[in-house]
């Protein structure tokens, strides 16, 4: 029987791989997709301080930031709303950093990702989707499709992004009922590392630097979506700059257009019996305040040294789970309940909630407390 047998090789199953190295564990790891496999199309992930430091102790951060185009800085990131007054300008230098966040390709990072376990001997067993992952009193079993041999682990985790192998573990949903437009869009001037946020009656705009352009994320109903989607550039283009009006200017391409549906996805439990999930798995959150990601890059890293503290023969046991549940709940609560509020206040089209919003901003803005105090739950968590 192995200690540990992680399901889904994604970011954070990888993160919480390679946590683990060096701890004298017997850990398998296994994925769906085949070996050098990643996303069909490219996603941009934000990531904020904090999830850079949680790959620099695990020697991630180095190989990435190497690698060309996979790594832009966000110095600046400026927020405001749409014909209501109020903006919050958040920089780097006021919270004494190199940089607010990063953005980074989903593709870029998977490679170095594989090749770190690769390198530290971590072997994955690519193409093995799991098809059941359940427990017992003594041990996890994941079946996987394909092979008569399930896997047995005193602890199962699963990082897969949506949980769907794991019976034992069920998900709320909540559709918001928006679609999320995504694009590259250059502008005729350098983005100088500032990120914007806009929010506007028809839900929020974000224009996030990467490379020489920026990446769009603009938050529509799923009509206004597919027909943005249907429109030639130049008209796209016009719609694009018509809503953010004057806050930015001089849009002159948008490539790569596509949208998927919004929703937000909560596991009921992050544990069952010798079973934790993580990750997407876990929670699928709004991408407004760019959270998902790093909320599941911490999920890694405390399960991890949840995991490293506890006898071998109690991994897995409902003592170990419980301690690992109690390190993550204020942390991933707060996260879930900052993106799905932000969402309420900020994307919907009441107007007597424009003053209140407006009003939060520029009290943001005023209060260097405040501010501080938003900076850092963006750049680290809430814990
Ligand atoms: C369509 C889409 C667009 C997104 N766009 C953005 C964005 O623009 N910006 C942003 O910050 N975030 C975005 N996100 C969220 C972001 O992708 C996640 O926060 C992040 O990928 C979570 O990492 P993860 O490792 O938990 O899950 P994933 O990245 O989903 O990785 C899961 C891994 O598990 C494997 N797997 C799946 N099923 C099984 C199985 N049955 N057995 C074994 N292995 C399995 C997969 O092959 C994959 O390697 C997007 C998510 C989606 C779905």
């Amino acid at each position: 029987m192995h200690d540990v047998a992680i399901v889904g090789a994604g970011p954070v199953g990888a993160t919480l791989a390679l946590a683990l190295r060096g701890g004298d564990l017997d850990v398998v790891v296994g994925d769906a997709r085949a070996a050098g496999e990643t996303v069909r199309a490219d996603r941009t992930l934000a990531l904020s301080h904090g999830a850079r430091l949680i790959f620099e102790r695990l020697g991630i951060w180095a190989p990435l930031a190497a690698t060309d185009g996979a790594v832009t800085p966000i110095v600046t990131i400026d927020v405001s709303q749409a014909r209501g007054f109020g903006a919050v300008q958040l920089t780097a230098a006021e919270h004494g950093l190199p940089a607010l966040g990063y953005v980074v390709s989903y593709r870029a990072l998977q490679r170095v990702l594989d090749d770190a376990l690769a390198r530290a001997g971590i072997g994955v067993r690519f193409g093995a989707p799991a098809r059941a992952v359940t427990g017992s009193a003594d041990a996890a079993t994941v079946d996987i499709a394909g092979s008569e041999e399930p896997v047995r682990a005193r602890l199962a985790v699963v990082a897969d992004g949506a949980a769907s192998s794991v019976p034992d573990i069920a998900r709320r949903r909540h559709d918001y009922r928006q679609a999320a437009i995504v694009a590259s869009v250059a502008l005729d001037h350098p983005h100088g590392g500032i990120a914007y946020e806009l929010f506007t009656f028809d839900g929020p705009v974000a224009l996030l630097p990467e490379r020489d352009h920026y990446a769009l994320v603009w938050t529509r109903t799923p009509a206004d979506a597919a027909a943005l989607l249907a429109l030639p550039e130049p008209a796209f283009l016009a719609a694009l700059a018509g809503h953010f009006g004057s806050r930015v200017r001089g849009f002159t391409r948008a490539s790569n257009r596509r949208s998927f549906p919004l929703s937000l996805e909560v596991a009921r439990n992050t544990t069952a019996r010798r079973i934790a999930v993580i990750g997407n798995a876990a929670q699928a959150l709004h991408p407004i305040a760019g959270q998902g990601f790093n909320l599941g890059m911490r999920d890694a890293y405390d399960l991890a040294r949840t995991i490293l503290d506890t006898p071998r023969e109690a991994l897995g046991s409902d003592a170990m789970l419980a301690r690992y549940r109690a390190r993550r709940v204020l942390d991933r609560r707060a996260g879930i309940a900052f993106t799905h509020g932000l969402v309420q206040l900020f994307g919907n089209d009441r107007p007597w909630l424009r003053v209140p919003r407006g009003a939060g901003m520029m009290l943001l803005d005023a209060v260097p407390f405040a501010k501080r105090a938003f900076g850092r739950a963006m750049l680290f968590g809430m814990r």
